[in-house]
This record gives structure tokens, C-alpha cells and sequence, in this order.
């Protein structure tokens, strides 16, 4: 059977990732959130005190670093030197530390293999900033997932609240508008999208039509 790879890319907070996971259920495809890979490096980097303005000590980092994916009873958990960080990396702090890591072209290039493993492996929606444009030039489906800034950040807010984290919404939609600028302006693989993806915009939509909406794209498209 053919396998079939979907790129999903877009800012931070457009949804991607619950989007991405709940089509990926309905599609029975693989979900695999590549933005938890350069999560795992900004950990590695912050836990270790690496100067996030050094992007040679940030490459020489790469060497002591073996981020994994791997799937436990269907869901992705990230690993970090074998350790499961999948809860650790999705502190705020972390999120800045995946921003300026990932902006380090050792960094991007040394995951790329294990990003494209997956696609030749398994029928995958894929989500990051460069799957549609860099990782999987050849995707089936590429969707740019994208919303206003200021609904963006309400949502993101909103999860973290429910989480528990002692964040205002000022702090999210600063945190929101500096990783979108920095994600967009740097020379390695920016944040953008790719000629032939197609754009959906959920800023009207509701968590299940955003969902139809994917899914409705996908079936279109194959
Ligand atoms: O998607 P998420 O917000 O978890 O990603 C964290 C950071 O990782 C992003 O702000 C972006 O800088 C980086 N990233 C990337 N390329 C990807 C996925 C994420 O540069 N494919």
C-alpha cells in the first residue's frame, strides 16, 4: 500500500498539533510533531547553560545530543539522551529555547534524517515550520494552518491556564509574536509557506470544524 505523507505548517498556536493529532486518528495515519525535537535540543541547551546567543556552542552541542521519537501505545513521546522529556519541553521557557536552537542550521540538519525516517516508514501527518518546504518537499497534502495572532493567543493562553501555568496573556501573545518573527526571519529553512500548499485559515472556526476542515483537505487532495 502507498504510504501518504500530509505536511501541516504554520505559527505558533494556529492548532496544529491537536489538529494534526485528532486527523491523524480519524485518518488512522501516524501523527508526529516535529516542533518536540527542537523542544528536546532547547532543553538540552538550557539545562546545561548554553549560551542561546552562540550558535557555534548551540552546533557543538549536537554532539552530545540524541533526540528520539518514538511512539508508546500510539501516542509520541519525545526522548532526550534516552530520557522521556515529553512533559518537560512544553514548559514556556522551553518554547524560546526551541526558537533560538532551531534557527542553528547544525541543528536542523542533523534532524532532518530522523524527520524523514518516519515519513518513508509510516503514513504520517507531519507538522512543524519547513515539513511543506524543506522535510517533505514531495508530501501528498501540504496545509498552512494559520489564524490571527491575537486568537492564537488567546488559545495558547487558554491551554496554559487549564494547565496550571502562572502566565499572563500579554506574556503568551509577546512569546507568540517573537517566536513567529524569529521562526520567519531566519536564513535556515524559515517559517513559510510552501508554493503549493494549500492555506486554511481557522480564526472562525471552532476545534471540530478546524478538524473537518483538515481532514476534508486531505480526502480532497488524494
Ligand atoms: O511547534 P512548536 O511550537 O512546539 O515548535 C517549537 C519551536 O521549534 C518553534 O518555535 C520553531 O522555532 C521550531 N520548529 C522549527 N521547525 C519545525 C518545528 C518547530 O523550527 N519543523
Amino acid at each position: 500500500m502507498k504510504l501518504i505523507s500530509v505536511a501541516i505548517d504554520g505559527p505558533v498556536g494556529a492548532g496544529k498539533s491537536t489538529i494534526a493529532r485528532t486527523a491523524a486518528e480519524r485518518l488512522n495515519y501516524i501523527y508526529c510533531d516535529t516542533g518536540a525535537l527542537y523542544r528536546a535540543v532547547g532543553l538540552y541547551c538550557h539545562r546545561n547553560g548554553v549560551d542561546m546567543n552562540d550558535p557555534s556552542a548551540i552546533a557543538v552541542s549536537m554532539g552530545n545530543i540524541n533526540a528520539d521519537i518514538r511512539l508508546v501505545d500510539g501516542v509520541q513521546r519525545i526522548f532526550l539522551n534516552g530520557e522521556d522529556v515529553s512533559d518537560e519541553i512544553r514548559l514556556p521557557e522551553i518554547s524560546m529555547a526551541a526558537s533560538a536552537v532551531s534557527a542553528v542550521p547544525a541543528v536542523r540538519s542533523a534532524l532532518l534524517g530522523l524527520q524523514r525516517e518516519i515519513a518513508e516508514k509510516n503514513s504520517v501527518i507531519m507538522d512543524g515550520r519547513d515539513i511543506g518546504t524543506v522535510v517533505l518537499p514531495n508530501a501528498d497534502v501540504k496545509i498552512f494552518l494559520t489564524a490571527k495572532p491575537e486568537i492564537r493567543a488567546k488559545r495558547r493562553y487558554g491551554e496554559l491556564i487549564a494547565k496550571g501555568k502562572d502566565v499572563t496573556f500579554e506574556e503568551v501573545l509577546n512569546d507568540l509574536n517573537q517566536r513567529d518573527y524569529n521562526d520567519s526571519h531566519r536564513a535556515a529553512a524559515p517559517l513559510r509557506q510552501a508554493a503549493d500548499a494549500v492555506l486554511a485559515d481557522t480564526s472562525e472556526l471552532d476545534f471540530g470544524q478546524s478538524v473537518d476542515l483538515v481532514c476534508g483537505l486531505i480526502k480532497e487532495r488524494l
